[in-house]
């Protein structure tokens, strides 16, 4: 008997199952490819500060980075909150 539980919240209704290993690889890549358009649409709607207009902006990101096979961090992959300005040092969300 297995330890492990499953836990279905009441409103899910499509039924876990199994992805072979390709569905699998397909699911995240696919997951991937979305995450990357939608940073670079976030960050492209955000490229100037709406204070002082200015085009220091950089992204503010959670530490949820991909990791590669050897434990190094896959830059550009962490989830984007937020921006700030590193001229006037507004923020703002995303
Ligand atoms: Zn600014």
């Amino acid at each position: 008997m297995s330890h492990l539980t499953l836990h279905r919240p009441a409103d899910a209704t499509p039924e876990p199952k199994f992805l072979s290993f390709r569905e699998a690889r397909e699911a995240l890549a696919a997951r991937r490819c979305h995450r990357a358009v939608d940073r670079a649409r976030h960050e492209f709607q955000n490229r100037s500060c709406p204070r002082c207009r200015r085009v220091t902006v950089e992204a503010r990101e959670l530490d949820d980075h991909a990791l590669n096979r050897n434990g190094a961090i896959i830059p550009l992959t962490a989830t984007v909150v937020g921006f700030q300005c590193s001229t006037c040092w507004h923020e703002w969300q995303v």
